[in-house]
């Protein structure tokens, strides 16, 4: 098990769809663990695997930030299927640090996946788990919460974006 870099805004595998995971096996395994270390590490509540520059459909979350392992969640190929309402709370992202926005969510969303043995996994989810599923399965879409905002903030914000990712500069 490997803390993996996290990439930042402008890396190519933040902004293009992930391909599906086709056969769960040990490397897909041992990414999920990578991806749990590296999300405790960060400290983070989520992680999406084109985060650590690996393009596929693969998220983890854990409200409780390993305080309760209860919580961990992790999810090959998830798939929100229903949703309804609206919420708005402030979010940011390890991929964009330094940065937070309130995009548009649904207030309450119904997802779809498999967990590592193969089986279908189905959670109902609300409030901020609701948000974090959004937020991480959008990252295996190539979207970043940016991406979500009005058209005006959204610019505004991709242009300082932009200027940091050319310098490289993501230092707080
Ligand atoms: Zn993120």
């Amino acid at each position: 098990m490997s803390i993996r870099p996290i990439v930042k805004y402008g890396h190519p595998a933040l902004h293009s769809p992930s391909a599906p995971v086709t056969r769960i096996d040990r490397e897909i395994a041992a990414l999920v663990d990578d991806m749990v270390a590296t999300m405790y590490a960060a400290p983070g509540i989520g992680l999406a695997a084109p985060q650590i520059a690996v393009p596929l459909r693969v998220i983890v979350i854990d409200l409780s930030v390993g305080e309760d392992r209860g919580q961990l969640i992790k999810l090959v190929n998830p798939e929100i299927v229903e949703k309804e309402g609206e919420q708005r709370h402030e979010e940011g992202c390890l991929s964009v640090p330094g940065y937070g926005a309130t995009p548009l969510r649904p207030a309450r969303v119904t997802v779809r996946g498999l967990d590592l043995e193969g089986n279908e996994r189905v959670y109902t989810a609300t409030e901020l788990l609701a948000r974090a599923f959004c937020h991480e399965i959008d990252h295996v879409d190539g979207l970043l919460f940016v991406d979500r905002l009005s058209p005006l903030k959204r610019d505004l914000l991709k242009r300082k974006l932009r200027k940091r990712a050319r310098n490289d500069d993501w230092e707080e």
